[in-house]
């Protein structure tokens, strides 16, 4: 079966043989707090800084998921309040989420049509965190790499936090334009689920050390000096930093996947704009994500796409929330083959 489901996703062919490496290699049982730990850990992060294109200065930090990285935020960076722009279900969750921590914090909602404005953004509570999802999974849609560095720019004096789960390891993300980026594995990573990734800028370092928060095994400050010798507070998921650490020494750098991702989304725009029953969900191109294509269509119509489609060898990823009967989503991660795009839209083109 191939999993285009936006997440957990398609991972890389050569996962199984990394996991029997791994066994092989005694890593499986690997004590956390060993020489052989550390060096994996170091260089994962180290990789994940040349791939990636993270700047030297950012701290990289794992977790165990994108959701405990929303806690973490709200745990130990938001003291005077935050503000969560969003316009689908993810953005939404990380806004309840962080309320129940910290009830001053506010929500704004934008359509999923309309560009994250700016200019409608009042004042805002200076030191708060500013909370946007770079790319937002449910309904496909993403805020571009200028809007955040102008939130940050607007606002010198607050934190800006991205939630980048569903793009970062696909697109070029623009570290320096943010203080604080989130994401986990099992998206455009093409792993299997269970490690998150928290990156912070010296600015985010600061702040944390300032408002030194230290309740929680995840504290940020707790975590800070744990990695500074590439450990974590807890026993985390060794299997999935040494199978991200095997996929990134392979991978090419992150300029050239954000190339190929791009092209595909072309290829996926211009395939939908010639087909009769079924369309991309959103017509602004302007907000449209890179690696989430949703697809909409009649009830009906999505329903037959769907289950044919897995009769077929092909998982595709439901609608989400409000759009759950009439759209489905593609992922456009870059693990997936170009043979099995086109065996996907091969298939898509009877509709
Ligand atoms: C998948 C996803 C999450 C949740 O990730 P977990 O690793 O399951 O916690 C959060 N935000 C976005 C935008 C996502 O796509």
């Amino acid at each position: 079966m191939i999993s285009f489901y936006p997440g957990p996703s398609r991972v890389h062919d050569e996962i199984p043989a990394f996991v029997k490496d791994a066994f092989r290699d005694g890593i499986l049982s690997i004590n956390h707090r060993s020489e052989e730990f550390m060096a994996i850990s170091h260089k994962t992060i180290s990789l994940l800084r040349q791939k990636l294109d993270i700047p030297k200065t950012f701290t990289i930090f794992f977790t165990s998921s994108a959701t405990e990285c929303w806690e973490i935020i709200a745990q130990s960076m938001v003291k005077a309040g935050s503000y969560h722009f969003y316009n689908g279900a993810f953005g939404e969750k990380w806004f309840d989420y962080t309320r129940r921590l910290c009830p001053s914090s506010k929500g704004i909602s934008f359509a999923t049509e309309e560009k994250l404005n700016l200019k409608k953004i009042g004042p805002l509570k200076k030191d708060s965190v500013l909370c946007i999802t770079q790319n937002e999974t449910s309904n496909g849609t993403q805020v571009d790499m200028a809007t955040i560095r102008a939130l940050k720019r607007n606002h010198p004096e607050c934190i800006v936090a991205v939630d980048a789960t569903s793009s970062m390891a696909g697109i070029s993300l623009a570290f320096n334009a943010a203080d604080i980026w989130f994401g986990s594995v099992q998206k455009c990573f093409g792993l299997p689920a269970g490690l998150g990734l928290l990156i912070c800028s010296p600015k985010a370092m600061q702040r944390a050390a300032y408002l030194g928060e230290r309740k929680h095994y995840n504290s940020l400050t707790f975590m800070s000096e744990m990695m500074a010798k590439w450990q974590t507070p807890y026993t985390p998921n060794v299997m999935g930093i040494y199978l991200l650490m095997r996929v990134l020494e392979r991978s090419k750098p992150i300029v050239a996947v954000h190339k190929k991702v791009i092209d595909r989304y072309n290829e996926w725009i211009s395939f939908l704009s010639e087909r009769k029953d079924i369309a991309h969900l959103v017509k602004n191109k302007a907000v449209q994500s890179y690696t989430v294509i949703p697809v909409s269509a009649s009830p009906e119509v999505a329903q037959t796409i769907k289950s044919q489609a897995k009769k077929k060898g092909m998982l595709l990823g439901e609608g989400y929330g409000i759009w759950k009967a009439n759209t489905f989503r593609i992922a456009n991660f870059p693990a997936l083959k170009k043979k099995e795009l086109k065996k996907l839209m091969r298939f898509l083109k009877h509709f």
